[in-house]
């Protein structure tokens, strides 16, 4: 058999003839030998002629293959091994039987013939010295070590703790059915994804301990895959359930067929989990918040999907948990815009992208112009004219209102300013600037308001400061002392939107504040006067109450939001004193305002 340098037999060592070299003409004696240790060995074989057909095989590839070895000559090799199954190993095998390659291994399921089946691995290397074209076909069962393999990477890629798929193999079966839904035919060609977190699982975890938790999160589990089994009854395969860390879930559905599929599969989890669990002695119940995502294949990544999962599941969170929330492409751009608009604020008051409209204040009584609020705009290079309401929160969230505002403040005082100086005729207007709270907190508001009106002049009753009532409620020490500062200053001192807070009327009388903006939902109310509708009278009566209740505590009372004559009417005749909104006019530019005051001459 192998005369090879690396094969010198025990045989041919016992009577010191080593075989050193490749001989083909070895002695009877070593020839014996081999064939000894050819039937010895452990290793089942073969010797393989050039023709294909087996010359002799040993006991233990009889053995493996259930069929006598005496039986095994003259069978075709390739056939016993099932070589041809694939192309490239029967390629490589008829070459070494030409003589033209070296080696081959591959691997094989087997079945015998009394049906049993192995894995196998099958080695065919030349025996030249017997011949060319003459082949040692090695056959070992290797089913063990692929058991050993498929438990292995089982462990890796479940979780101990539920006994689901973990993350790794959740990434590794998204990754392939994103791959599969978008190349192959004859699926639906979209995905679907249910991403679940529990509520309040970590209360659980911290009050009774990780034992307790741990179970319940298997039992939660097996609720998952009843669920995701129901769900693919009748299909052609079940959603894959995943832990994917801590207490979240994923619920994988390849070949949706549209977000009705995973709406109802969301539901069904919900209603799984709000059951109480009965966990060592204890009742237990949580609720669960999910994401819910469901899309074509074509397009989308792993990462992609999840990402929208996460954000899905984040607002099922902040809507009030316990509940499933699909995703929104419009939600998501709006949280898209607003994080390029965080990162694009501070700059955007350096290049001047803000301007000022103004929006008259109309005296109820004879209906002149007294003074107009200054509403912010942004000019954004990208997404057009923006109205406060999109940015100022921003604003305060990072900072940047403080030197936003300050312009602000500086802008609209100038302009006033400009307005009394070409109409030195006219009675002056005032100008009324919204301060956000972090302005009063976070900056020097009285210095920087003292400031601005010297440098541009402007006499301090002509401005006035709009703040809201929770920037002024249970106002103590500086937002207190910063209010008292300005209104000694001559600064009027406005509450915006008032009545949609808790404030007491008779505590804000105490403040140095001269103004209450009545907030545009109590205006509202009044809209229906003279269109055929019976006006609610209890809104009148509220809103009647609280203008003399002001009126007795010294403060001067401006509706909001005053869109039609006949709201306009009713808020005259109950002694309402400055009236603002869309009635008179819309926030306008600067000269809008100059053209209003010619207009009265
Ligand atoms: P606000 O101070 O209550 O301003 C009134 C808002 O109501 C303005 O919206 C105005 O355009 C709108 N409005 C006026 N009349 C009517 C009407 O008849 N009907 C209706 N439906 N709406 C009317 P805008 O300009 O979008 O401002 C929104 C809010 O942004 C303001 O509410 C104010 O709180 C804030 N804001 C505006 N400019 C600034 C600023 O410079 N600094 C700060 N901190 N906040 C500002
Ligand atoms: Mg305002
Ligand atoms: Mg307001």
């Amino acid at each position: 058999m192998s005369g090879t340098s690396e094969g010198p037999t025990p045989a041919a060592d016992l009577d010191g003839s080593a075989v050193t070299e490749s001989d083909s003409t070895a002695s009877p004696r070593t020839a014996w030998a081999y064939r000894s240790v050819f039937d010895a060995a452990p290793l089942a074989m073969a010797v393989v002629d050039r023709e294909g057909l087996v010359v002799g095989a040993n006991d233990q590839l009889g053995e493996l293959l259930g069929i006598a070895p005496e039986a095994l000559a003259g069978r075709v090799a390739a056939d016993l091994v099932d070589l041809a199954s694939d192309a490239r190993s029967w390629h490589a095998y008829r070459e070494i039987l030409r003589g033209r390659q070296a080696k081959l291994r591959c691997t094989r399921r087997i079945k015998n013939p009394d049906g049993q089946s192995f894995w196998a691995q099958v080695m065919v290397a030349p025996l030249p010295q017997d011949g060319p074209g003459v082949v040692l076909l090695s056959v070992a069962d290797i089913s063990g070590h692929r058991e050993l393999q498929a438990r292995l990477r089982h462990l890796q890629m479940h979780d101990p703790v539920t006994r689901l798929p973990n993350r790794t193999l959740f990434f590794e079966r998204l990754t392939a059915a994103l791959e599969a839904e978008a190349y192959e035919q004859g699926g639906t060609g979209r995905i679907g994804l249910c991403y679940l977190d529990l509520d309040g699982f970590k209360a659980v975890n911290d009050t009774l301990g990780h034992r307790v938790g741990d179970r319940l999160l298997a039992a939660v589990a097996g609720r998952l895959t009843r669920c995701a089994e129901e769900a693919g009854a009748g299909r052609v395969s079940a959603p894959l359930v995943a832990r994917l860390g801590g207490d979240e879930f994923a619920l994988l559905v390849e070949d949706s067929t549209g977000t009705e599929q995973l709406a109802d599969l969301a539901e069904s989890v919900l209603t799984a989990i709000q059951a109480p669990f009965d966990i060592v002695g204890r009742r237990l119940s949580v609720s669960a918040s999910i994401g819910v995502v469901e899309r074509q294949a074509a397009g989308t990544t792993a990462t992609g999907l999840m990402q929208a999962a996460d954000t899905t599941l984040y607002w099922a969170k902040a809507d009030g948990k316990s509940r499933w929330t699909l995703f929104d492409p419009e939600r998501n751009a709006h949280r898209m815009t607003r994080q390029a608009l965080v990162s694009t604020l501070r700059p955007a008051i350096e290049r001047g992208e803000f301007t000022l409209e103004y929006q008259p204040l109309v005296c109820m009584e004879d209906g002149r112009l007294r003074g107009v609020e200054a509403l912010v705009r942004w000019n954004h290079p990208q997404f057009g004219v923006l109205t406060p309401n999109r940015f100022i929160g921003l604003a305060e969230e990072d900072g940047s209102i403080v030197p936003l505002g300050r312009w602000v403040l500086a802008t609209a005082c100038r302009q006033a300013r400009r307005w009394q100086l070409d109409h030195p005729e006219e009675p002056p207007i005032f100008v009324s600037v919204n301060v956000a709270v972090r302005q009063v907190w976070d900056s020097d508001l009285v210095a920087d308001v003292a400031e601005i009106l010297t440098e541009t002049d402007l006499e301090p009753d002509l401005l006035q400061l709009e703040l809201t009532e929770s920037a002024v409620m249970g106002s103590a020490g500086r937002p207190l002392q910063a209010l008292q500062a300005l209104s000694d200053m001559g600064v009027h001192i406005a509450i915006d939107d008032f009545g949609t807070g808790y404030s007491n009327l008779a505590y804000l009388s105490r403040l140095p504040v001269s103004v209450l903006k009545l907030d545009g939902s109590f205006v509202r109310g009044f809209q229906y006067e003279g269109e055929g509708v019976p006006p609610n009278p209890a809104d009148e009566v509220v809103v009647e109450a609280m203008i003399e209740l002001a009126h007795r505590l010294g403060l001067t009372v401006t509706a909001e939001c005053v869109e039609t004559s006949a709201q306009a009417a009713r808020l005259r005749r109950i002694g309402c004193d400055t009236g603002q909104g869309w009635l008179y006019s819309r926030p306008v530019p600067p000269d809008r305002i100059s053209g209003l005051l010619e207009v009265r001459v």
